[in-house]
């Protein structure tokens, strides 16, 4: 009998140290989790973190170190009943029935060290929970612009560098799309600050209603926003384009008894065509320097040596006529030499989207 619980007891002993293992295992490993974010933060903004998720790794670092006192003592105080049980001392009796008395006696202990090192492991596990969620918390605040709720600049920039690494290894292609809304400076102007900062939230959630799951919007500017789409053909790519174009300018945004149409203008460019990140970020924005120097309210893709409309392309009415070459695409002002040239057939072309632009916008005057 004796034997039997010495070696119940023996299992028991083995069973709470492989618990404590485990219990130092997961408090080391969310440790080691937060701080690799953190460090990726560090690298990606080259500066130290900020002051609050310093402040919460240090709670969880201290709230660990007392974890860990903690089960310290509980591990020595198993250790003296494992060898209270391996030698009793020489004062204990040696007969069957006190052995069994003592081992009986010892078997009580145990479960209550158990019992207490489960209610101490259940509430770290919560309390751990609780901080690993307020660090995550502020981690995706950190990654959130704070007026539209949409990712910013910096989860952006990850995103982007991931998706290139990705594309890099397994060659899994994506597109860039870069969105300015037309003319927000006289939203601003004309309605105010807070109407503008209503655009800006509309224009957010009009695009986030027509994306699918696999599109990665970001607010990367002031009124730029930007648009990460895996790849399919240049049709379907062009015809999402158009289909985001057109949400902005399908409806005015109601600002009290105002209605404001706005209109957005964007640039695409596919990973297939860049030959570097930022290549791809240039190459993007090119062409929506194209779309605004066309008049605005329309799209281009640059395929790396042309500049061709997304509404062309979606219709599939893609005519050389329509590409753009990108030297006419200088970002400069035309000299005076320029100004007294005679016109061209493109310089018509732009005019007169241009003309249809400003229509556009007087039309907007009813308010
Ligand atoms: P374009 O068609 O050439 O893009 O002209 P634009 O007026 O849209 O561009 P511009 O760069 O001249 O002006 C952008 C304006 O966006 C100026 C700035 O005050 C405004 N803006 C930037 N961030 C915010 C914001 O968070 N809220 C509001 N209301 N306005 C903002
Ligand atoms: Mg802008
Ligand atoms: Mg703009």
């Amino acid at each position: 009998m004796a034997e039997l619980l010495t070696f119940i007891l023996g299992d028991l002993f083995g069973i709470l140290t492989l618990l404590l293992g485990i219990a130092v295992g997961i408090t080391l490993g969310r440790m080691w989790a937060a701080y690799l974010t953190l460090a990726k933060i560090n690298a990606a903004e080259n500066k130290e973190p900020a002051t609050n998720y310093r402040e919460q790794l240090a709670g969880m670092i201290q709230f660990t170190h007392l974890f860990s006192g903690d089960l310290t003592k509980q591990i020595e105080q198993l250790e003296t009943l494992g060898e209270k049980l391996d030698s009793p001392s020489d004062s204990a009796p040696v007969d069957d029935e006190a052995r069994s008395t003592k081992a009986v006696q010892l078997v009580a202990e145990i479960a209550a060290a158990n019992q207490r090192l489960k209610r101490r492991l259940e509430s770290a596990e919560a309390t751990l929970k609780t901080q690993a969620q307020e660090l995550e918390d502020s981690l995706s605040e950190a990654r959130t612009d704070a007026l539209t709720r949409l990712f910013n600049r910096r989860a952006f920039d990850e995103e982007q560098g991931r998706r290139w690494a990705h594309w890099q290894r397994k060659q899994q292609p994506y597109c860039m799309l870069l969105l300015d809304i037309d003319h927000f400076k006289q939203v601003n102007d004309k309605y105010g600050h807070d109407a503008g900062d209503l655009v800006l939230r509309e224009v957010a959630s009009r695009l986030m209603a027509v994306m699918r799951e696999t599109d990665y919007l970001a607010r990367i500017g002031g009124e730029e926003l930007a648009v990460l789409l895996p790849e399919g053909d240049w049709d379907a790519i062009a015809a999402v384009a158009c289909k985001l174009l057109d949400a902005i300018r399908r409806l005015p945004v109601i600002y009290g008894e105002c209605e404001i149409y706005v209109t957005a203008s964007c640039g695409l460019m596919s990973v297939t065509h860049a030959e570097s990140s930022s290549g791809l970020i240039k190459g993007a924005d090119e062409a929506l320097y194209a779309a605004k120097s066309n008049g605005r309210n329309c799209g281009y893709i640059n395929d790396g040596t042309t500049l061709i409309p997304i509404e062309d392309l979606a219709s599939g009415k893609v005519t050389a006529l329509k590409k753009v070459p990108r030297d006419q695409l200088e970002r400069k002002k035309p000299d005076s030499s320029d100004v007294n040239s005679a016109a061209t057939v493109s310089d018509i072309e732009i005019a007169a989207s241009e003309l249809k632009n400003r229509l556009f916008r007087m039309s907007q005057r009813a308010c």
